[in-house]
């Protein structure tokens, strides 16, 4: 027996064996379900460049665990994992035919749908296992994106094409089905509340036993399922292959390998899909534990259970055996929903107490190794696993230097200048001047034409003035927008965005955040919204929450037109210089705000950081081009109604006043007597004038009707560099960095937070913004 160590105490490239888990509630499940279990053979790869935390390699996947967590598993040191030798190739014997008897499910309870009715299906699998691109490549562009009732998780509903009597609703990416997260509750409680006809679960070919964690509790569910094994290319290419036929016999489910991205086996998917939808037939399968299996311990208090809460389960639309496994699990949910006696209670933690004694395991530990071993035995007879891939050689070269101890920042540093680099200068800036150019000749053209045509001189500034200039002056940016969001889909769907997690999770957690901070940190640098949606992720309340209150101090690409304009107006040499110091602006502004917090209202550690680390992938051409599209609709429609109205608006006001006669001077209109009032506000921060409180109102409405307002106000360039001393200018470049973000971000953080948080979150910020402006115009008028 060699010495029992700590996980955190192995070195990079030893291997090692999990003696016993130890942490408590939430973390603990987690580990568990990562497959963290007692028994389970691991190899730490290495550490993060800041020494925390950790990457290892388990049941043939990589996580990242940090050492605080390490050192809560005891492990003991062991040879080099015995790697499966197995190689050759399952011939490709027929598969069964639809609905063949008791092959793939239980035909006794058949029970087929109406034939009219509509045939629904939940779309489930881990993250990263292709689920976005087989929803994409299932549903076309018949999608819907909303929110599950009650609770803000994105939900996405498609029709399967050719088949339009259905819905499939892609679910969140999820690992078990225990309780501890939002999307893991979601996910559960959208299966059993809306009962869906059937789930499609994909999994991920390479871990395969990853995946499989998630299908065992899907059956237990009691849904018809299909499995959609998903990049089978890549296994077989890598000399992998999997015996279908007889994967299906142990599950007793159809098993469909299918290659989302390249449109293999879908057709075969879908049609399994409809027939055991349609048909309602039952997995074959729902027990995974063994009465010979450790002496049947488990087993035993498994089916014990199951009778005593049977009634219960019935009443509450629960599957028994799932009931029965989440009762031993602890989960304190679902043991509400069953609504058990006090005495039936007792009764089931005697049963779970004789459990432990006898397995020698505790309860959640006793139930993952279950699934584990059973997955184990099901691998060793239907799998052959691929030799050490070239996806996964590619990636670890990768790794070496995109999270190598020395040169992980600065690749960083690099990847993300380079973006912005990209971005804004090479293919940005052309694409720009060019729409520039057409946009401009477009107006200059209808200003002629209206001019030749006698068209009355209001008419004449309307249209020129007020939608040309308003709308046009943020149409131009649209090319830039969509570059950085077509970059930062690129990070986030390769793999890296994970990396980035690991790699600097140890800085964040000295300003009270956790690595899975910096995703949506780093998708703001696009849009607020979705970002403040990424955060949802977080596995913690508390992380969550801070995350959300410091994303909208990421520079989105709606503020690009404000500092486009203001910089060529007053310091064009320098225009990129200023740029990137806004940027950087803003993230130093959330540091220390992050930090205050931490200090204050936010106290606490951070939470776990378990978390999967996957090849690099080249994400597919058709998913991004559908992601891309999208933001551009965004931005148009926006342009088109927003900005347009508030262009129109501000037009109107600007031109009449409060006798609705048209004024000569633009000083005694409507805007400039309403607009007065709060001007002063301003006062100290240089840009005193109803011009600028205007712009900054309409900016509530969208970041880019800032510039729209200004240009309609002041016309092009020349005379707002005359209303503002060059300080005035930083200091309004800076207040609009920060002051409050747009509606459509409050409303996000509003359905994230609530009201109240959303409406602390307008006043804080503009409190902030309007101090750090006045610092920053203080300082440059020291300095210049
Ligand atoms: P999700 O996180 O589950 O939504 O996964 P995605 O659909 O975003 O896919 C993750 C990555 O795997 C992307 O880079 C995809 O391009 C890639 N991918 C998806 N399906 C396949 C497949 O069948 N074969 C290969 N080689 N890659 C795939
Ligand atoms: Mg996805």
């Amino acid at each position: 027996m060699s010495e029992i160590l700590k996980l955190s105490d192995i070195k990079p490239g030893e291997y090692a064996k999990v003696l016993k888990t130890g942490g408590e509630g939430a973390l603990r499940q987690h580990l568990l379900d990562m497959g963290l279990t007692p028994g389970a053979a691991l190899q730490v790869i290495k550490y993060a460049p800041m020494g925390d935390p950790l990457e290892l390699r388990i049941h043939g996947y990589e996580l990242t665990l940090r050492l605080s967590e390490a050192a809560c598993i005891d492990v003991e040191r062991s040879d080099a994992e015995t790697a499966s030798t197995r190689t050759g190739i399952y011939t490709d014997i027929e598969h069964p035919g639809l609905g063949e008897y008791g092959k793939t499910h239980d035909k006794s309870t058949e029970d087929p749908l109406p034939k009219t009715s509509r045939i629904t299906f939940a779309l489930a699998g881990n993250q990263n296992s292709g689920k976005t691109t087989l929803f994409n490549a299932l549903t076309g562009s018949n999608q819907h994106v909303g929110n599950f009732p009650g609770v803000t998780v994105d939900r996405k509903d498609g029709v399967i094409q050719g088949h339009p009597e259905t819905r499939i609703t892609d679910l969140p990416g999820i690992y078990s089905l225990s309780p501890y997260t939002r999307e893991e509750v979601v996910s559960r409680s959208f299966i059993l509340d809306e009962k869906p006809s059937g789930i499609i679960n994909i999994l991920d070919a390479t871990s395969i036993e990853r995946g499989l964690y998630l299908t065992m509790q899907l059956m237990e569910l009691n849904v018809p399922i299909v499995l959609a094994l998903n990049m089978m290319d890549e296994l077989r290419g890598n000399g992998g292959s999997v015996n279908i036929n007889r994967m299906e016999a142990l599950l007793g489910i159809p098993v469909v390998p299918i290659s989302a991205s390249r449109g293999d086996g879908l057709q075969e998917l879908v049609d399994h899909a409809l027939h055991v939808a349609k048909y309602q037939e039952r997995p074959l399968r729902r027990d995974f534990c063994s009465e010979d299996e450790n002496g049947g311990a488990v087993h035993r208090a498994i089916h014990g259970i199951i009778h005593l809460i049977e009634d219960h389960a019935k009443a509450a639309g629960i599957p028994a055996r799932f009931a029965a496994t989440k009762l031993i699990e602890g989960d304190e949910m679902l043991a509400d929903q069953l609504d058990l006696t006090k005495n039936e209670r007792e009764t089931v933690e005697h049963i779970i107490l004789q459990m432990e004694e006898e397995r020698g395991l505790d309860r959640s530990a006793a139930i993952a190794d279950m699934r584990f071993s059973f997955i184990q035995n099901l691998v060793a007879e239907s799998v052959i696993h691929p030799r050490e891939s070239k996806e996964r050689e590619r990636s670890r070269r990768i790794d070496k230097i995109l999270t190598g101890k020395y040169t992980a920042i600065p690749s960083f540093i690099l990847i993300m200048a380079a973006v912005f680099w990209l971005t804004f200068n090479v293919i940005g800036a052309w694409l720009q001047d060019l729409l520039d150019g057409g946009i401009t000749a477009l107006g200059d053209w209808v200003a002629a034409a209206m001019e030749h045509s006698g068209a009355s001189p209001m008419l004449q500034s309307l249209v020129t003035e007020g939608i040309f200039a308003g709308v046009g002056s943020v149409l131009s940016f649209i090319p830039i927008i969509v570059i950085l969001f077509f970059f930062l889909s690129l990070l986030e769907d390769s793999g890296y965005m994970a990396r980035i997690a690991f790699v600097t999770d140890k800085l964040l957690r000295k300003i009270g955040l956790s690595g899975r901070s910096i995703v949506p940190m780093l998708i703001g640098f696009g849009c607020s919204v979705p970002a403040i949606m990424a955060a949802r992720t977080m596995p913690s309340e508390r992380d969550r929450k801070l995350t959300i209150l410091l994303t909208p101090f990421m520079s989105c690409t709606a503020k690009l037109p404000i500092y486009g304009f203001l910089t060529a107006a007053f310091i064009p040499a320098y225009a990129g210089l200023v740029m990137v110091s806004l940027y950087l602006l803003g993230i130093l502004v959330a540091v220390l705000f992050a930090a205050l917090l931490k200090r204050s209202a936010f106290r606490g550690e951070a939470v776990p950081f378990v978390m999967e680390l996957p090849n690099y992938r080249l994400p597919g051409a058709k998913n991004v081009g559908r992601l891309l599209w999208d933001k551009a609709k965004d931005f148009l429609q926006r342009a088109f109604t927003v900005i347009f109205v508030a262009s129109l608006v501000i037009w109107f006001l600007q031109h009449f006043d409060t006798g609705l006669n048209m004024v000569d001077d633009p000083e005694t209109s409507i805007l400039a007597v309403v607009a007065g009032t709060i001007a002063p506000v301003f006062k100290p921060l240089g840009f005193g004038s109803w011009k600028f409180s205007t712009a900054l109102i309409t900016g509530f409405m969208a970041k880019e009707s800032v510039v729209a307002t200004l240009t309609v106000l002041f016309g092009e360039g020349a005379a707002i560099a005359s209303a503002l001393t060059l300080p005035a200018a930083f200091s309004l470049l800076v207040f609009c960095l920060l002051y409050t973000p747009c509606v459509a971000a409050i409303a996000a953080v509003k359905r994230e937070l609530g009201a109240k948080w959303a409406a602390g979150l307008v006043l804080e910020q503009c409190a902030i913004a309007w101090i750090v402006a006045l610092a920053v115009k203080v300082l440059f008028e020291l300095l210049l």
